[in-house]
């Protein structure tokens, strides 16, 4: 029988990449979702590419009892990988409650219930604003975290924070994997899968694709009096199924308890810095699409520059990604054109 793994937030955008790689590498994938940041189709993007259904519970991770009734149903289930949480910098300064309620809240949710069914493996979904703005370029796990430029960021903070308190706690039996990633972008081959922003999207890539596109009219490149080489914000590019990719490693190191600490934390990043001005020219080559921009003021709480030092994950996990700039943007524009159609 295949090991059944939850997977929160699997109906989002790299909850749902996680899901098809985690099925292709042998697991069962569980989407648990409550579909308020994520669309049904990519349920059927899933089932498409998979030719089967993923078994679905559409329930509010922060919900205890509701968790519970899951774990009931399924009660097979070895692992949980969490990415159910609110993900918009500039949202989290408008709802800062409603960010931590939503993902403090569904962690706490988690960890509570957990041992409760013997369930004590985790991967959870950090990111590199951790960082804050580094003094020093690439950033290793090592690196001090700062704080954090944004309630969005600092409910990933303290979503670590909790991960090695529990963790350090007498009788603790569950392993977590804290993954910090950079800039996913792209999605599937398939493009039956990818980022479905709502409304005007924050993001700097399915800013360009709709602005391809003919969505929007231009996109506006936040400053360019940066101290980089053409003077717009470098940041570390990783394709949606690279960093799917590295969530089924950390599956595979906690469950064959491969782990050397109760907390283990790993960078999932390229590696490689890109400016913005770079990413745009990359994708007017991939695509053939003259874009249409402007250079505006700076974005407050925007990082001059990061990217990781990708070397630990590669020597522990064995992970590496594969994917390269160009290829990632042609993989975001191809969704973006299968997205007009639908
Ligand atoms: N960016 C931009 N224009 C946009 C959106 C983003 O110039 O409309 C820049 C942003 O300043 C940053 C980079 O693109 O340097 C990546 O931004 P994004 O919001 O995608 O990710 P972040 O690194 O902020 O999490």
């Amino acid at each position: 029988m295949r090991t059944k793994i939850l997977v929160t937030g699997g109906a989002g955008y790299i909850g749902s990449h996680a899901v098809v790689e985690l099925q292709q590498a042998g697991y069962q994938p569980v989407i648990v979702d409550n579909f308020s940041n994520s669309e049904e189709s990519a349920l059927a993007g899933i089932e498409s590419i998979l030719g089967a259904k993923v078994p679905t519970y559409r329930i509010d991770c922060a919900d205890a009892e509701a968790l519970r009734g899951v774990f009931r149903a399924e009660p097979d289930v070895a692992g949980v990988i969490h990415f159910a949480a609110y993900k918009a910098v500039g949202e989290s300064v408008q709802k800062p409650l409603a960010y931590f309620q939503n993902n403090v809240g569904s962690l706490l949710a988690l960890l509570a219930v957990m041992p409760e069914f013997g369930v004590e493996s985790l991967a959870f979904s950090s990111s590199c604003t951790v960082y804050g703005i580094p003094d020093a370029l690439p950033v290793t796990e090592a690196t001090p975290t700062k704080p954090a430029s944004s309630p969005y960021g600092r409910t990933k903070q303290m979503c670590e924070d909790i991960v090695h308190d529990v963790a350090a706690a007498p009788g603790n039996r569950v392993h977590t994997i804290l993954l910090r990633y950079f800039n996913p972008i792209g999605a599937h081959e398939s493009a039956k899968i990818g980022e479905l922003p709502l409304g005007v999207p924050n993001n700097l890539v399915p800013f360009i694709t709709q602005t391809a596109a003919g969505l929007r009219e231009k996109l506006t490149i936040f400053g360019n009096d940066y101290d980089t080489p053409d003077g717009t914000n470098i940041r570390d590019y990783i394709h949606v199924v690279d960093l799917a990719k590295a969530h089924v490693t950390a599956v595979r190191r906690l469950l064959e308890r491969k782990a050397s600490d109760v907390v283990e934390t790993f960078n999932v990043g390229t590696g490689h810095g890109n400016t913005v001005l770079e990413v745009v020219q990359t994708f007017e080559r991939v695509s053939g699409q003259k874009l249409n921009y402007d250079i505006g003021p700076r974005r407050a709480g925007d990082v001059p520059a990061i990217y990781a030092d990708a070397t630990k994950a590669e020597q522990v996990l064995g992970f590496k990604t594969e994917t390269s700039l160009a290829d990632s943007l042609a993989s975001s524009w191809k969704w973006q054109q299968t997205l007009k159609q639908m």
